[in-house]
């Protein structure tokens, strides 16, 4: 079985790592010629998957065909599945995704919670009449990535720095826990729904410190967030490996922030921390063999290296050597020979019993690994 995916980034090169165990032959479509998955020389396309002749002649000789980003060529993979090749997931559900107005008014039409919004096409449909309230949010509806393309605006004076693009304009929802449910889904219909995981942020910095899992949560909140997630994503009718993002609000409602259909940042500490993985999860989905056991095994945090600010150019990894001493830490380089300020390098996986031993490590690898260049 030849299995084709559209992007070779650093999820692609994970789920190569572990799909390599299996008989299956697996390749990559990627532009950037020294990216993640470019180590895989035999399997690896450079080209660009927003372009539909590229995706086209790529998965003209494969039997399945997936991805490992969202920004790809929807139409090509709509007449991949007429040529009869099977595409995960589903080209519907990954339309709507990709654009956040359709996000949102799947959600509202299949009763999921989100928080309230309305759609615009461009900056001047705001007008004092529209009856907004202060402060609200304004996402773009396409192209926006890790926060990029999401803005808070606080008042009236703010008005300007609007966007002059079609965008969801969303009420602020009171955050008291970002959290994140991996979903599977098989073509027999078979589901698993991995333990919920919580984003630790440093309060002083105000950014995402670590990635927790399970989530320090009461057993009926973790209940209700696994529930919805799984309801939101039978919704879309389509095998894959989903990710629900979710917002606990300080009221403990939950409500869905946004879901990728595909692995995701927020589930690499599976690798080390459940049976089977996330990207074990996604080859299983994508060959349609039974899911098996998706049970956590251990307390586990992941940190992302991320490059330092003020560097630029070839990458150097200080402090390494620190770190692998430590037991149940895992380092994982994503093989990108650029860094950049704010480019995610790569990450460490921690596993430990507690929740504080966990801590110290992450606290250990933080002050000990920086990602410069030469
Ligand atoms: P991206 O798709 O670029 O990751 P998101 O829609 O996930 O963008 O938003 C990025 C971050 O912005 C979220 O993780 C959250 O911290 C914040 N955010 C997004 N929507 C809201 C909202 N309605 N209220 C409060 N914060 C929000």
């Amino acid at each position: 079985m030849k299995i084709g995916i559209l992007g070779g980034g650093q999820l692609g090169r994970m789920f190569m790592q572990n799909a390599m165990n299996y008989p299956y032959e697996i390749f990559f479509l990627e532009p950037d010629i020294s990216g993640p998955c470019s180590i895989f020389k035999n399997y690896f396309t450079q080209g660009d998957f927003k372009d539909y002749h590229t995706v086209l002649e790529f998965g003209k000789d494969k039997d399945v065909v997936s991805i490992e980003i969202e920004n790809v060529n929807v139409e090509a993979l709509r007449e991949l599945e007429k040529q009869g090749k099977i595409v995960i997931p589903g080209p519907n559900c990954l339309e709507i995704i990709k654009d956040k107005g359709l996000q949102k008014n799947f959600y509202k039409e299949n009763h999921l919670p989100t928080a309230n919004f309305f759609l615009i096409d461009n900056k001047d449909e705001l007008t004092p009449s529209s009856a907004i309230s202060y402060p609200f949010v304004q996402k773009l509806r396409v192209g926006g990535y890790d926060g990029k393309g999401v803005q808070v605006i606080k008042n009236e004076e703010e008005m300007n720095k609007m966007w002059d693009e079609p965008s969801v304009i969303e009420e602020v929802a009171d955050i008291a826990k970002e959290l994140s449910v991996i979903v599977s889904k098989n073509a027999n219909g078979e589901v698993k729904v991995f333990d919920v995981v919580e984003m630790v942020f440093d309060q002083k910095l105000n950014l995402v410190d670590y990635l927790f899992s399970p989530a320090d949560l009461d057993k009926d909140l973790a209940h209700k967030a696994k529930d919805i997630s799984l309801k939101a994503v039978e919704a879309f009718h389509t095998p894959g490996i989903f990710c629900v993002e979710l917002f606990l609000l300080k009221n403990n409602e939950i409500l869905i922030n946004e879901i990728a259909p595909r692995v995701h940042n927020s589930g690499h500490q599976t690798i080390e921390a459940n049976y089977s993985s996330q990207y074990d999860q996604m080859l299983r989905v994508l060959t349609n063999l039974p899911l098996g056991d998706i049970a956590t095994k251990e307390y586990a945090a992941m940190v992302n290296l991320i490059g330092e600010s003020a560097y630029e150019g070839e990458v150097v990894y200080q402090g390494l050597d620190k770190i692998v001493k430590l037991s149940g830490v895992y380092i994982h380089l994503y093989g990108k020979k650029i860094t950049k300020p704010g480019r995610k390098m790569g990450h460490v996986t921690v596993v430990g019993t507690s929740k504080d031993e966990i801590e110290n490590k992450i606290q250990e690898i933080k002050s000990n690994v920086k990602v410069i260049s030469k």
